[in-house]
């Protein structure tokens, strides 16, 4: 079945629009059971001052749903979690939308509060002794359960990060706020997302600053835009391309759990990196996780400006020999530098001071080179 949510705009000659009143209803209605987590009351009553508004435009009921069927997930989404339709729709409609949503706010958005008590809505970080970890949300009334017992929430609800509760099993428990680095290996996730200890040199050897304009491709589950976006900070910019939509929608989702709000300064693009249409020198930073890197360095290379830093990649040998030989042969680029980072872990306990039996031996290449200004070539033969 065609999903209507991947269609073009409705004045378009598409035909894979929802054709009757019912099914554009039905449509949407889902999606905003599913995006904003309302109850179906709410959604009910919004319909019919929604659509009373698009009468007062001369927009038939139908026309006016379709508009919205046809947004594309990130758009809704947006338009969900901040208040604000796209452009496309009329003054009058976006007021009847920003009430609906100032009234109704999403059941998730929750301001995430970094430091002081534990809040209800704020996701926590649960230890056992053994070190295993549980990422939670805190709902006032509600247990957390695992294999040891439960707790009930509300024992968390206001606690002091570090504090240690009992299960019901007399189980120990720490609690504390999430990391970045604990949200990135407990999120839901689509596509194998960048690993913290990956990210974590990426982030240096590609020296991200705050105010940089970041260029990545493809988004995947968002893991690594997570960790540019914290690294440019609100003044930076970072925009996204990924061919999958679904991915997209996991992605803004998963951003915004973190974050509590779905951040202005990261613009998503559905589609494919190799099309994208990039002012030239635009972009200081280009981090590249994509299954074919050389679909991406072109672009990459037009978009980024002299100095600027490419960060690229891949699991394999023959996509960093691919990658290394493409940026070689463009001569456009200089000090190309690839590694692999390992991460191992130590056992201190006792007379017991070894590193630990396992490891995560292998996950991704990088590669980082830097550009030079147009005109300039430079062929180094001297790669360490
Ligand atoms: N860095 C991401 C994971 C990316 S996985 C994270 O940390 O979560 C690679 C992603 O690239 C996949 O989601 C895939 O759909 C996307 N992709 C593959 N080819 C692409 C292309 N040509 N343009 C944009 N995205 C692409």
């Amino acid at each position: 079945m065609t999903d209507p949510r991947r269609t073009s705009p409705p004045d378009s000659n598409e035909t894979s629009h929802p054709e009757t009143m019912a099914d554009a209803t039905v449509v949407w209605k889902e999606l905003m059971y599913e995006a904003g987590r309302r109850s179906r009351a709410e959604v009910e009553l919004f319909l019919t001052t929604f659509l009373s508004a698009c009468q007062a435009q001369g927009w038939s009921d139908l026309e006016a749903l379709r508009r919205l069927v046809a947004l594309e997930d990130p758009d809704l989404y947006r338009a969900i979690v901040t208040g604000r339709l796209p452009e496309s729709f009329p003054e009058a409609l976006q007021v009847v939308w920003s009430d609906f949503v100032r009234r109704w706010p999403t059941r998730r958005a929750v301001s995430v509060s970094r430091t002081g008590p534990l809040r209800a809505g704020e996701w926590v970080l649960l230890m056992d002794a053994k070190g295993r970890r549980y990422l939670t949300r805190l709902e006032p009334g509600q247990n957390f359960t695992f294999h040891l017992g439960s707790v009930p929430m509300d024992t968390l609800i206001g606690q002091t990060e570090g504090t240690a509760v009992r299960s019901s099993k007399g189980h120990t428990l720490l609690v504390f706020r999430p990391t970045l680095r604990d949200y990135l290996l407990q999120m839901p996730r689509h596509a194998q997302v960048v690993y913290p200890k990956d990210s974590a040199i990426m982030a240096m050897w590609g020296d991200l600053y705050p105010g940089a304009r970041v260029l990545e491709a493809g988004l995947g589950s968002g893991a690594l835009a997570m960790v540019i976006l914290r690294a440019i900070g609100p003044t930076g910019r970072l925009v996204s391309y990924e061919i999958r939509a679904d991915f997209i929608r996991r992605a803004v989702r998963n951003i915004e759990r973190w974050l509590g709000y779905v951040p202005e300064n990261h613009e998503i693009h559905h589609e494919d990196i190799a099309r994208a249409q990039v002012e030239p020198g635009s972009f200081d930073r280009v981090f590249l996780d994509l299954p074919t890197p050389t679909d991406g360095l072109a672009v990459a290379t037009g978009a980024l400006r002299p100095g600027g830093i490419l960060v690229s990649i891949s699991p394999t040998v023959p996509q960093v020999q691919e990658t290394v030989e493409w940026l070689r042969a463009s001569n456009l680029y200089g000090s190309i530098e690839v590694l692999e980072v390992l991460v191992r872990p130590w056992n201190v306990r006792g007379p017991s001071v070894r590193p630990a039996h396992f490891m995560v031996a292998h996950t991704v290449f990088i590669v980082v080179a830097r550009r030079l200004r147009p005109g300039q070539t430079f062929v180094d033969d001297v790669y360490i």
